[in-house]
């Protein structure tokens, strides 16, 4: 296997910009909000936010551009997020808006239904401040979350950061973390395609794959997308485990067997924990291992960001957990 092609952690801290939101979860399954529910929360969350908090836990250098309110719900985020030692220099406090917040109940086959409030809320407000401009200059990778596109203002952040990222031989990754409930419009589908030509390393799900490739079949998808240039494409396989593709062929490890009490999150930490790993000079196996034990680990807490993991604790999981 060679070397990763992704910066190496002496090049900067590892960056994301968008949503930091509260997480509150009905704790009975079924479809949806439409009667009363017994809830719990509110609980850290946002995709972008879970993913970095995880880079931290880490020991990595993580920072993150992002809005919250001036409210119990953003100083919760951010307390969460600089205890476990992100940068949060570059996060603002909206006077006007409420911190965003995502409301989830799961259904009985396993799928879950969102209310979201994010592109309206704190979370709108994001810009290039001076703060966020120092971050991206010292940054050394960027990681873009397709929910984050959701945020009109978020898209000339990231072009800015790319470009400043790039130039100094910075990299890309692009998990597309699509949700039914974040519909993606035409702009959305442009700004997707112009990541895709910069990405480094592409973290689908799922039919993610196929969004970003559309092609008859899995091979064919990876195929085109590693031609485009991509170096390193995992999928993300959930209980099945998760595979790196490079030109150099695939490298499948399986899922750790753990009982699921939330499946919300493990992607952003499975994507954080990866390429944490591989700016840290990790093998390709191992870099997958410690992913997937991230990603299990995290569906056994309830909260989204309840469950993101240090390297002691994964070490410690992975020692004590079966593999499927
Ligand atoms: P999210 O729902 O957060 O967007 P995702 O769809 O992007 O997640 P998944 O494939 O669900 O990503 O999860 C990422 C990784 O976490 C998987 O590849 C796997 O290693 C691990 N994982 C997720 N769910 C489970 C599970 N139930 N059991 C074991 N491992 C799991
Ligand atoms: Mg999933």
């Amino acid at each position: 296997m060679p070397p990763s092609s992704l910066a190496p952690e002496s090049l900067g801290p590892t960056i994301t910009i968008g949503e930091i939101l509260v997480e509150i979860m009905a704790t009975t399954t079924g479809n949806g909000f439409l009667d009363a529910q017994p809830l719990i929360g509110p609980f850290p969350s946002g995709a972008p936010a879970i993913f970095i908090d995880q880079v931290a836990k880490l020991g990595a250098q993580a920072g993150i551009i992002a809005t919250v309110g001036k409210d119990d719900f953003g100083q919760l985020n951010i307390e969460r997020l600089r205890k476990d030692g992100a940068d949060v220099s570059a996060i603002t406090i909206s006077p006007d808006y409420p911190t965003g917040s995502a409301f989830v109940r799961y259904a009985n086959d396993g799928t879950r239904d969102f209310v979201y409030n994010i592109a309206r809320s704190a979370a709108g407000e994001i810009s290039l401040t001076d703060a966020a401009k120092a971050l991206i200059a010292r940054a050394g990778h960027l990681h873009v979350m397709g929910s984050a596109l959701s945020i009109p203002a978020v898209w000339p952040i990231v072009e800015y950061a790319l470009h400043d990222i790039k130039q100094r031989g910075g990299t890309l990754s692009l998990d597309p973390n699509m949700r039914k409930e974040l519909a993606a419009g035409r702009e959305t589908g442009r700004q997707f395609a112009a990541l895709l030509q910069a990405t480094d390393l592409l973290l689908p799900s799922g039919d993610e794959l196929f969004v970003a490739s559309p092609a008859a079949s899995e091979n064919e998808a990876i195929d085109a997308l590693l031609s485009s240039g991509i170096s390193e494409i995992v999928l993300k396989r959930g209980q099945d485990g998760s595979t790196l593709y490079t030109k150099t062929g695939p490298v499948h490890r399986p899922a750790f067997l753990v009982d699921e009490i939330d499946p919300t999150g493990a992607g952003d930490c499975f994507g954080a924990t990866y390429l944490t790993c591989r700016r840290l000079g990790h093998s390709a196996v191992q870099a997958l291992d410690y992913a997937n034990a991230a990603g299990a680990r995290n569906v056994t807490h309830r909260g989204p960001m309840e469950g993101t993991s240090t390297f002691h604790e994964l070490d410690q999981f992975m020692a004590s957990t079966p593999r499927k």
